[in-house]
């Protein structure tokens, strides 16, 4: 007898065995082709992981499988490999983890037949000369795919407002034509347009990925605006014009449109770029390409991960030290070291690119696992801005500015130029208050107040998502003297708006740039480049290039100095430093003015006057010396329930399971979450930590096989988070 042994997303930490469906010839099945199942009362997609001629499963128990649904498997097998390897290193039930690798069609079982997509080209000699001057949308029609030898899709000519007519009489002056793309055509124009002239440590860095001689992993450290991007964008040249493809890993797609951009300008191969705005088919659509090797670049946020490459060149992970690219939730993989890992198993090339770059990566540096590259002057002529910190102790702040911050703005407006002001929360106010008691709109359902919105107005928990009307009157004492405390984005613009009637202010947040094209419109009237003020979160510290931004304000620099996250100093340095790096990107000298109650700080002076290597080795030396990560492997364990104290006991039960074994861990908790109630659940969380990374692990896992076969852990929602990063 054979079996079917195949991982299935369920929450069971095993692979599951079932007869092979009738008429199946065992010896066409490969691993990782999907097989489709009972499972339960329902039917799941599982993946094969090998065919067997032992089963633990008593005959009566064993159910055929329904189908199989491919011939060959979607992931190539190192990519299987991989997810396999993610699965245990992160402690995640394999089944789940092997589904997430899959775009969601997959998953769901869709046919993974790749269809290459027909695109237009200019014939051989075509010109415009052969076209009548008063046609001129068919003479810019040839123009653009003249300019465009790799072709362009039906929907990107739509796109650019080109109509079948048009496309119809071009064909039939065999002017232009159709064709399929083939994975191994070479474009003959790699570029669009001609590379710059690199300064000599760009060109090192250049070099350091374009020899020839496989794995290897590289730091680069370049300050804001020292033209980290070129230096991507060549050695992804490098690797194209051997006919090799680039997977380019980003924080949000969605916030930085500039970086597609600038790929798409420079280059006239098939790129794509995998965001939230695309449909599951156009997201399988693209996998399939980067898969079949007809996409070259792929740009994608931390699932691209996983994308197969049919002649993978190399690998680049722009502002590594970002959180976004660890998942913080079900299968809680990084992707940063993930593709390290890919990238040695494909044996290339893998870049890490960052002005601030993680504590962990720098580390990695000193440990000898990672080479150290350095861009340390802003490209072209522009000058790193100079900081002033701006004690604001004794000041009377007029909605959260300082009026010496406001004159400032006013100045620099003045000469024409643009201001960036950041303050890192969105809303009116982070909090609304009785005057006559103190009592504070809090979340019902969270250890937390809610946020004052007043467009449209409401109260809103940044949390758990609730939302309620504003109160008119105190629910405490009935006062009705309600005062917003604090300020967020709604507020600073209003009260720049005000102070500048003349200057548009432009608000730039989580819910002014929820329209798909919003946060691109914003971006094309900054860089008109008229005097006005973006008021923003995050959201404007990431990767933009705005030539005419002179000033950035930081209006609220201390808020992550007192943070119980041992990685809030890390935070706030990186983040103060991502935003200052917006300005003065071009010609134009640019200034960062920091509003702080805490201006003699040792941390944020030895920022701003040593900068952040400075910074980042001291802050090594105190993890070290204080055993923290990452000089010591973590793992955390957390729960949530009902009751309150429910979860933490769970977890003292669970600290006693480790008791009883050798060689048992460090630990530090049970503990309630610093925010113990979120969402109606309280929440507790154990850290255990350890030199010896292989004992631990083993351990963890030993653990939580028992605990998935405990009927009280069932009671309980808890979760194994592998090198987490944060503390909550
Ligand atoms: P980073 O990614 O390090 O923040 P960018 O790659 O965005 O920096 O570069 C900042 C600016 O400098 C961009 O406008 C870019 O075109 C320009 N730039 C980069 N390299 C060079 C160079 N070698 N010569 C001239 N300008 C350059
Ligand atoms: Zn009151
Ligand atoms: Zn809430």
């Amino acid at each position: 007898m054979s079996y079917l042994r195949l991982a299935i997303p369920s929450p069971l930490r095993r692979l599951f065995d079932y007869l092979p469906p009738a008429d199946c010839d065992l010896a066409t099945l490969m691993p990782g082709i999907r097989v489709k199942v009972p499972f339960a009362n329902r039917q799941l997609i599982g993946m094969l992981i090998e065919v067997t001629d032992t089963t633990d499963v008593p005959a009566k128990k064993l159910k055929p499988a329904l189908e199989i649904l491919d011939t060959t498997p979607p992931l190539p097998a190192h990519l299987l490999k991989l997810a396999r390897w993610s699965a245990s290193y992160y402690q995640h039930p394999v089944g789940e983890a092997l589904s997430q690798a899959l775009p969601v069609l997959l998953r769901k079982g869709e046919a993974d037949n790749y269809i290459p997509a027909m695109k237009w080209r200019a014939c051989t000699g075509a010109s415009t000369d052969s076209i009548a001057k008063n046609a001129s949308k068919q003479r810019q029609l040839l123009q653009w795919l003249l300019n465009n030898p790799a072709g362009l899709t039906p929907e990107q000519l739509k796109e650019a407002g080109s109509t079948k007519a048009t496309l119809t009489s071009l064909q039939e002056k065999s002017l232009i034509e159709q064709f399929t793309p083939q994975p191994d055509e070479q474009a003959d124009n790699i570029l669009r347009e001609p590379p710059l002239t690199l300064n000599p440590q760009q060109q090192t860095a250049v070099d350091s990925l374009s020899e020839d001689s496989g794995f290897r992993s590289i730091l680069l450290y370049g300050i804001t605006g020292s033209g980290k991007t070129e230096v991507y964008l060549q050695a992804i040249e490098a690797q194209l014009k051997q006919g090799k493809q680039a997977l380019v890993l980003v924080p949000e797609i969605g916030l930085t449109p500039q970086t597609v951009t600038r790929f798409k300008a420079r280059f006239n191969v098939s790129i794509v770029s995998l965001h939230s705005n695309l449909t599951d088919k156009q997201r399988l659509e693209a996998w399939q390409q980067a898969r079949a090797g007809v996409a070259k670049i792929v740009i994608g946020t931390r699932s691209a991960i996983f994308t197969p490459l049919k002649h993978p060149g190399v690998i680049i992970i722009d502002e590594e030290h970002d959180a976004s690219f660890k998942q913080q939730d079900g299968f809680r993989y990084s992707a940063r070291d993930l593709s390290v890992m890919r990238a040695h198993r494909e044996n290339i090339p893998i870049m890490l690119g960052s002005a601030t770059p993680s504590i962990e990566s720098l580390y990695n540096v000193q440990q000898q696992r990672y080479q150290w590259l350095q861009l340390t002057q802003r490209a072209g002529n522009a000058k790193p801005p100079g900081f002033e910190l701006l004690d604001i102790r004794q000041d009377n702040l007029q909605d959260g500015l300082s009026p010496a911050l406001i004159k400032q703005i006013g100045g620099h407006l003045q000469q024409g130029n643009q201001v960036l002001v950041f303050i890192n929360r969105r809303g009116f106010a982070p909090s609304l208050m009785c005057h006559d008691c103190g009592w504070i709109a809090d979340c019902r359902r969270c250890d937390a107040h809610m946020t004052l919105h007043r467009s449209p107005a409401h109260l809103h928990c940044h949390h758990c998502d609730s939302q309620r009307p504003i109160p008119r009157v105190c629910d405490s004492c009935g006062a009705d003297e309600l005062k917003p405390v604090g300020a967020g984005t709604e507020r600073t613009e209003s009260a720049l708006q005000q102070l500048f009637p003349e200057t548009p202010v432009i608000r730039v947040d989580r819910d002014t740039t929820q329209r798909k094209q919003a946060l691109q419109d914003i971006v094309d009237q900054v860089n008109l480049g008229d005097p006005c003020i973006l008021v923003g979160t995050q959201m404007l510290a990431k990767g933009h290039h705005f030539p005419k931004v002179t000033l950035v304000a930081i209006l609220n620099a201390d808020s992550g100095l007192f943070s119980a996250d041992f990685r809030g100093m890390e935070r706030t340095a990186q983040q103060i430093l991502q935003v200052a790096g917006r300005a003065g990107r071009a010609e134009l000298p640019g200034k960062v003015v920091m509003q702080t109650h805490h201006a003699d700080h040792p941390t944020i002076n030895s920022l701003i006057n040593e900068g952040y290597l400075a910074f980042a080795q001291q802050e090594l030396n105190t993890r070290n010396s204080a055993n923290l990560p990452p000089t010591i492997n973590c793992i955390m364990i957390r729960a949530e329930a009902r009751y309150q104290g429910q979860a933490e006991r769970f977890l003292m039960q669970v600290r006693q399971q480790f008791d009883r074994q050798d060689g048992k861990p460090q630990w530090i908790g049970p503990l309630p979450s610093p925010m113990e109630k979120r969402a109606g659940m309280f929440r507790a969380q154990l850290l255990l930590q350890s030199h010896d990374r292989k004992t631990l692990h083993g351990l963890v896992n030993h653990i939580a096989l028992q605990l998935e076969a405990s009927a009280e852990a069932r009671k309980i929602r808890w979760s194994v988070d592998v090198d987490p990063i944060e503390m909550f």
